[in-house]
């Protein structure tokens, strides 16, 4: 059997199918597996998400939910656990059911992979991209590396989608599916950072808070709002507050002028609020604004959020502040402005959607329905996901029946 894709579902069809007894060849494009395995979850790899119940964890794969149902009926996330746990790296839930490896490192969920595909004596071509798939009738009867033809009798497409392609995956599965006869939706990116105009927000990057509020308006009018974890790039907005109401900005951007509004304090109302910062006036009264203004607002902002106030003086001292001016103060931390210009591009997407059209794969098996010794898995399937453990769980999953059955 050749594999073609060597990173995260591709290796676990390949070690599933060694362990099976086949005899199994792995075909890379880079000389290294993984490569974005290894840079998921900022290197720490959310690796599941810690859903047992099928049905609920389905919740997170909209419509591909009923195809989904087999293949997580085989392996699901209580196997994804046991399978890692088994190969000695056992996983940990933290927050928002997110599971991680132990160490946190996602260098060591490649590892514990290359001695699963090395238990399933799984041989290996790195360094070499397939440029070609020769197919007679309805069948795949080799693929071609480097001027040269390797045949097996079944093959397992594992090439992944185009988010971070500098890591190989370049879409080279999605033309070749293409071409070989099945639909493919064309890739945009759904999980992926947004772009805002606003210097304020650039002057932050780097800068995380944990628990921010965003309301979305398009052409003023109010859309969505969302809770969460927000991180300041020098090009905008990213988090996964942020990258997982892309997909939904980006229908909006297609044809309005897409704001947003992001409160500073989503606890704490407008009163509440007032009295915290008269607190922090009252016992400052003798210094100037721009010297107390970091006490008035999260942690890391003040550099950005004092761009805000051109009008304000902020070298007035604090008791010479007027109502009016502590107001606009007030109202401005719960409603910070920004205009999104665009979504980031493939190269900062985590997931890109598009694919094989579903109902062109067997859902039992992963195979396809236009060629008969193919199997396809991971992000070459057209199936959308959010941040969170899903992505990879679709990976393992899509892996081991592909390897199971193929
Ligand atoms: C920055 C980032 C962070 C992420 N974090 C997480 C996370 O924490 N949790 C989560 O669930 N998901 C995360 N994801 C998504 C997850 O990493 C992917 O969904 C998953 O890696 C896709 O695996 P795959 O097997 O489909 O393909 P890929 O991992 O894309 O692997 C495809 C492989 O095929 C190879 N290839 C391509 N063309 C050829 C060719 N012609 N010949 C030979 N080889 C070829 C490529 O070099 C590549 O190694 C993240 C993604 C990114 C980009």
């Amino acid at each position: 059997m050749i594999v073609i894709g060597g990173g995260a579902s591709g290796m676990m069809a390949a070690g599933r199918a060694g362990i099976r007894g086949k005899r199994v060849l792995l075909i890379e494009k880079n000389k290294t597996l993984g490569k974005k395995l290894a840079i998921s979850g900022g290197g720490r790899c959310n690796i599941t998400n810690a859903q047992y119940d099928v049905r609920l964890l389905l919740q997170n794969y909209g419509s591909s939910a009923d195809f989904l149902y087999s293949p997580f009926s085989q392996y699901g996330v209580k196997d994804t656990f046991d399978f890692f746990t088994e190969l000695g790296l056992p996983l940990v839930v933290q927050a928002r059911n997110r599971a991680f490896p132990h160490t946190e490192k996602a260098s060591d969920v490649c590892e514990a992979l290359k001695r699963y595909m090395h238990k399933g004596k799984v041989e290996f071509l790195l360094g070499s991209a397939v440029t070609k798939i020769h197919t007679e009738k309805n069948s795949i009867t080799s693929v071609e590396c480097r001027g040269k033809k390797y045949t097996a009798k079944q093959y397992i497409l594992a090439t992944g989608g185009v988010s971070h392609p500098e890591t190989g995956s370049t879409g080279d599965g999605f033309d070749w599916l293409r071409a070989l006869g099945h639909s493919v939706r064309t890739p945009t990116p759904t999980i992926v950072p947004l772009a805002v105009s606003d210097p304020w927000v650039h002057v932050l990057s780097g800068v995380s808070l944990s628990f921010m509020k965003i309301t979305f308006f398009a052409e003023d009018k109010k859309q969505f709002s969302k809770t969460g974890k927000l991180l300041f790039t020098h090009f905008g907005l990213s988090g996964p507050l942020i990258l997982n109401v892309a997909g939904k900005v980006g229908d909006l951007l297609q044809s309005s002028l897409v704001t947003a509004r992001i409160d500073a304090y989503p606890d704490t109302d407008l009163g509440a609020l007032e009295d915290k910062i008269l607190k922090v006036f009252d016992a400052n009264k003798n210094k100037m604004l721009k010297n107390i203004f970091k006490e008035l607002v999260p942690e890391g902002t003040a550099p950005g959020i004092m761009m805000l106030f051109p009008d304000i003086a902020l070298d007035t001292k604090v008791h010479s502040v007027s109502k009016e001016d502590r107001k606009k103060i007030v109202r401005m931390l719960k409603a910070l402005p920004v205009t999104i210009t665009h979504l980031m591009g493939y190269d900062r997407a985590v997931v890109a959607d598009g694919g094989v059209t579903l109902s062109e794969i067997n859902t039992r098996t992963m195979r396809s329905k236009i060629l008969t010794n193919l199997s396809v898995t991971g992000g070459l399937l057209h199936i959308n996901r959010p941040s969170g453990g899903f992505s990879l769980q679709l990976c393992w999953t899509t892996g081991f029946v592909a390897g199971d059955h193929a």
